[in-house]
């Protein structure tokens, strides 16, 4: 039995639930809190987080972990970050078990805002800010203007002090 003031069928729910919408959405779509939505499925005995859903397009995932300041402040990652500080987001994700190989966010940022980085290239960072994904803060260079910047802003002593064990496989920042 459907609570008497949401306006969806059975089956709409069970077509959103497979789609892989979050809750929080359906709710939002059909005006009714997100505990309405969660004791809904429950009822037609759909689990919170369906096996086998389309994972979620990064391009979606990847504005939940940005904290904007202001279209000219900077726009820090708050999800998992790479220890030289970019942030890192899972861009394939993976409905095995197998987990998906991490991007930096300032890459798919400039993704995001510009389209696919040349082959070779490097985004850096105007604000030296690692963190930051702003897409007014990132540049296109080459690698050796990314040691030239690093240098000239003291980043590569943050590199030698941990040495370059990193078990996260990343891009060329
Ligand atoms: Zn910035």
């Amino acid at each position: 039995m459907l609570p008497k003031n949401i306006k969806a069928t059975k089956e709409e729910l069970r077509i959103h639930y497979r789609s892989g919408l979050s809750q929080k959405k359906i709710a939002e779509m059909y005006g009714v809190s997100q505990g309405y939505i969660w004791m809904t499925f429950k009822r037609l005995g759909l689990r919170s987080h369906p096996k086998g859903r389309t994972p979620r397009p990064w391009q979606q995932r990847f504005w939940n972990y940005v904290d904007k300041n202001g279209a000219n402040g900077c726009w820090v990652w708050t999800a998992s970050r790479h220890r030289f500080g970019y942030g890192l987001l899972v861009k394939e994700q993976s409905t095995t078990k197998k987990r998906g190989r991490h991007r930096t966010a300032h890459r798919l940022s400039w993704e995001l805002h510009n389209g696919a980085i040349p082959k070779g290239l490097s985004v850096l960072h105007h604000c030296d800010n690692p963190p930051c994904v702003n897409p007014a803060h990132l540049f296109l260079g080459t690698q050796a203007d990314n040691n030239r910047d690093m240098f000239a802003k003291g980043r590569n002593k943050i590199g030698r002090r941990k040495g370059n064990n990193c078990t996260i496989q990343i891009e060329a920042a």
